[in-house]
């Protein structure tokens, strides 16, 4: 219990470090728990201490966590690869979903918040690592895919997202994010605001806050090492 709030702490301080440093106002950089793997009952002891965004990878896991996390009240971000058969569920169980990617996935979700009346905040994800091991939108078509997007009236785009890449070299990784951030300059040049950038994870994150991250998502720095190495969850074939 001890570890998981002075991780928490350790990261706080590090954020507002970088933002003093910046000029940049602390309450820009939201910090986000990447809780995949990570059981309800280690989950709340973050929410209890002021916690309030939390983000997961897999449907199945955001399920079996709604229960036992409503106690305290927080937002809860989906930011794993969406299938269209699961739309229903992430309806139901999230607030928001980082992980928009395709326009047949974006028209969907559309058509089933008509039929319940509903709407949802999203991001919009971009592969800025040209890995093919990840998800997101090709960084030539984001506009085009964020201008469909926002033609959709059930969809709220509110942001960008992205995964860096996986390197030592911190101005690769850097690329990453600069990339993103122009592509949120390019869809305010055509009157899209994406207000939020979701970009940087535990070993990246104070470069992203460098590049302009509004939301930083952690999980290993808090929580400690997963079981599962990512590439299951960040591979279509699992
Ligand atoms: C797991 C995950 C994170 C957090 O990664 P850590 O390296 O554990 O901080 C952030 N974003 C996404 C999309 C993830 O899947």
């Amino acid at each position: 219990m001890e570890t998981i709030l002075n991780n928490i702490q350790h990261i706080q301080t590090q954020i507002n470090t970088t933002c003093d440093r910046l000029g940049r106002d602390r309450s820009e950089v939201k910090l986000l728990l990447a809780t995949k793997t990570v059981t309800p009952e280690r989950i709340l002891i973050a929410l209890k201490n002021g916690n309030t965004l939390i983000g997961e990878n897999k449907i199945q896991e955001l399920r079996d966590k709604f229960e036992a996390l409503q106690e305290v009240s927080h937002q809860s971000h989906f930011i794993g690869h969406l299938q269209t058969n699961k739309i229903k569920d992430v309806i139901k169980y999230a607030d928001c979903i980082e992980s928009v990617d395709r326009l047949d996935l974006a028209r969907k979700l559309q058509t089933r918040l008509e039929f319940e009346d509903k709407e949802m905040d999203v991001f919009l994800q971009v592969n800025t690592s040209y890995e093919e091991s990840k998800f997101g939108v090709a960084p030539e078509s984001a506009l085009a895919l964020a201008k469909e997007i926002a033609s959709l009236d059930r969809l709220h785009l509110k942001g960008l997202m992205t995964i860096g890449l996986f390197s030592a070299e911190t101005e690769k990784v850097r690329k990453c994010f600069k990339l993103l951030k122009k592509i949120q300059m390019d869809l305010s040049d055509i009157g899209i605001e994406a207000k939020e950038l979701s970009m940087g994870m535990s070993h990246d994150f104070v470069t992203a806050i460098e590049e302009g991250a509004t939301i930083i998502r952690v999980g290993t720095a808090i929580f400690g090492e997963r079981i599962y190495p990512d590439s299951y969850y960040w591979n279509e074939k699992v």
